[in-house]
């Protein structure tokens, strides 16, 4: 991410919120329509973990996910935008002004864009662990990004219920070879689910996973019915929706917490927008880029009317 420091006390027309390629495109086309505008990203979101995506349109051999946020953040600061590493804590309306309170100082805008993402919810087991089976591609999270990557592979599915069965069946249609397993127990599948798992041919192992290896190209799981190995795993533990700001604020979200938006990306509450992951449907780089050109277009028009 291309970083630079708050100044102790700043007003802009516009504050985004979240550095991803959602924030960061929003700032790229609000700086060219010569806005001031300034992004506060405190790191570690979804792109920036990606080992390589490869199905963003651009980039043939695919682009690793830190390396597109960064070209994304380079892109907009050519063109004024600011983006400083630092945590927005709390957002709050007074008359016509946004008073953002970061980790490094207060912000003044006329207009928030929020891009503040999702957070995925972890399998319990060793950070470490993780980001190197992440990092090796042995734990993925996103079966409509990478199930291509899978084809023919050994599969599990960790989690429960209706998430569980849906992206089981959804990898199903790359390998005939897919688990569905439950961390910590029995998994929670009623019979109709049951059903639908063993239609698909799916195999479904009950019972406590104890612990996790990695073995050269594999995963390795040791559960009641003995140690299992696979080549990839896709948690499906649901996420943690990061629209708190936007809540306080008075916008409406779904039961997960994902924001409603209308088609300009507007949540309701005047000039706070929201784009990305934040928003309830399809979690993809370019839907949230899409996104982003939306909103910036529409709060520029809002803006300068
Ligand atoms: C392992 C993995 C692989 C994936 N592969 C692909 C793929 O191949 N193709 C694809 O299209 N999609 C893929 N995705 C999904 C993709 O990463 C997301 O759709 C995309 O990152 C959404 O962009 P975003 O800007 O909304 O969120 P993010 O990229 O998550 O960025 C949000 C940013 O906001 C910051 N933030 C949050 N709250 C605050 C706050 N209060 N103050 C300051 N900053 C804050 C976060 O720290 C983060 O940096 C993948 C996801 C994962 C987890």
């Amino acid at each position: 991410m291309t970083g630079g420091r708050l100044q102790d006390h700043q007003r802009v027309d516009c504050l985004v919120i979240g550095g991803g390629p959602a924030g960061l495109t929003a700032a790229l086309y609000l700086a060219r329509f010569r806005l001031a505008v300034q992004v506060i990203d405190r790191g570690a979101g979804r792109a920036a973990s990606i080992p390589r995506t490869r199905n963003y349109p651009g980039f043939p051999d695919g682009i690793i996910g830190h390396d597109l946020v960064q070209r994304i953040g380079e892109q907009a600061v050519r063109y004024g935008a600011r983006i400083a590493n630092a945590e927005v804590a709390t957002v709050e309306r007074a008359g016509d002004v946004f008073q953002c309170r970061t980790s490094n100082g207060l912000i003044e805008a006329s207009a928030v864009i929020l891009a503040t993402g999702i957070r995925d919810i972890r399998p319990p087991i060793d950070d470490k662990l993780h980001d190197a089976a992440l990092a090796a591609r042995l734990i993925r999270y996103c079966p409509i990004c990478d199930g291509f990557e899978v084809t023919g592979r050994r599969v599990a599915v960790m989690g429960c219920g209706a998430h569980a069965v849906r992206e089981a069946i959804f990898i199903r249609s790359y390998t005939d070879d897919v688990t569905v397993l439950a961390w910590d127990g029995a998994t929670v599948l009623d019979d109709a689910q049951r059903a639908s798992l063993a239609r698909a041919g799916i195999t479904v192992v009950d019972g406590a996973v104890a612990s996790a290896r990695m073995l050269h190209d594999k995963l390795i799981l040791a559960t009641d019915c003995g140690e299992l190995a696979f080549d990839a795993v896709y948690p499906a533990l649901g996420a943690q929706v990061a629209s708190r700001i936007a809540q306080d604020l008075g916008a409406r979200v779904d039961d997960d917490g994902y924001l409603y938006v209308d088609e300009h990306q507007r949540t309701g509450v005047p000039r706070l927008y929201a784009i990305g992951d934040v928003v309830a449907g399809l979690n993809q780089i370019s839907r949230a880029v899409g996104q982003a050109a939306t909103a910036a277009t529409a709060l520029r028009n809002e803006l300068l009317a």
